[in-house]
């Protein structure tokens, strides 16, 4: 990871870690989980953006999160853990994929969505029988996680349906009634994490990220599951969601574009002319690069003098599945149908 240093104190047990020039410091660490423990929440960064903690095992916690964020309550919270085996405490089954997944993706930006023990309160799920699990890759988020000694239920740390924080700032802006703010610099990954569930012949895929359908097919098959009509309606699975304040659009042949009130969020550098602001969200036309700077791309043009967004599409495979898919859904409620 460039620019990205981590020194692990080893006298003291706990990190410091710089990001360019931010470091949170220890103290910082405890705090924040100690504000975790009293039911207090915290903003902390993971590998993909900033999220919004509580402790997963406090009703009274989560419900805080809900409030703040102005997240309707039907919308279930993913858990975060720091250790392998503490699967098996918000677990109700002992599935052996379940390891086989995290040996092999773990720390990092896959949920896994399985059968809930009771430990796990039911306004966590939005009354669901089952649980999003993941472990993020983090230094900041797994030392929270170790020092609060609770698991953590956050969700993104934005406002419900818009864009999500990939920066402190970011946080504070949306959420400034936040009891606490972890600040390690922008987030690597950039959108959220994949999501999948299990089912008895493998996995169906309820949110595209970077870690695609083929990285995961190598250790199980993928069984995509026909979608209840009536299933929960979560924003992994919302027609729109992570929408910006202002018009956004993805290209197309029939898309009229006054340029000179529009900002592009370019992918391959061409066609850029005359466009009141232009952001290079990738350079060399890396996925992975644009999937990292895209929210905070939104976030500037969201925050500039431009009068509404185009952002060029990306090819549809791989991690421009998730790509496509968060573009889609910020667009949606601004699109002519
Ligand atoms: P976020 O708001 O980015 O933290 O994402 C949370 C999303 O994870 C939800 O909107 C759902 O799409 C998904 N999710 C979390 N828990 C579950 C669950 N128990 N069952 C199904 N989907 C879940
Ligand atoms: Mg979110």
């Amino acid at each position: 990871m460039e620019n990205f240093t981590v020194i692990i104190q080893e006298k003291i047990g706990y990190f410091c870690v710089f990001y360019k020039e931010k470091m949170v410091r220890e103290d910082d660490i405890i705090k924040a989980a100690s504000y975790i423990r009293e039911g207090k929440l915290v903003a902390f960064p993971t590998e993909t953006v900033y999220g919004l903690g509580a402790n997963a095992l406090d009703p009274l916690a989560v419900a805080k999160i809900f409030e703040l964020k102005r997240r309707p309550s039907f919308d279930p919270l993913i858990v975060h853990i720091a250790d392998i085996r503490d699967i098996s405490t918000l677990v109700a089954t002992n599935d052996n994929r379940i390891y086989q997944l995290a040996e092999k993706f773990w720390p990092g930006p896959l949920t896994l969505v399985l059968p809930k023990k009771s430990t796990v309160p039911d306004i966590v799920t939005a009354g669901l029988p089952n649980v999003g699990i993941r472990m993020p890759n983090h230094p900041i988020a797994l030392s929270l996680i170790k020092q609060a000694q609770r698991p953590i239920a956050a969700p993104s740390a934005n406002k419900f349906g818009k864009v999500s924080p990939t920066t402190a700032q970011h946080v504070q802006k949306h959420l400034p009634g936040v009891d606490f703010i972890l600040d390690g610099g922008k987030t690597q990954v950039g959108i959220e994490s994949t999501i999948i569930k299990l089912n008895e012949k493998g996995f169906d895929i309820l949110r595209n990220g970077v870690i695609t359908k083929e990285d995961i097919e190598k250790i199980i098959p993928y069984a995509p599951e026909d979608k209840d009509k009536n299933a929960v309606l979560a924003s992994g699975m919302m027609h729109s969601h992570y929408s910006p304040d202002k018009p956004i659009y993805i290209l197309n042949d029939n898309l009229k574009v006054d340029r000179e009130k529009a900002g592009l969020l370019s992918f391959t550098g061409q066609d850029i002319y005359g466009y009141k602001k232009v952001i290079y969200v990738s350079k060399n036309t890396d996925m992975r690069e644009y999937a990292a700077n895209l929210f905070e791309a939104i976030h500037q043009l969201e925050d500039s003098d431009v009068d509404y967004i185009v952002a060029e599409p990306v090819p549809e495979e791989g991690i421009g599945m998730a790509i496509m898919d968060r573009l889609k859904k910020a667009s949606y409620r601004y699109q002519k149908r």
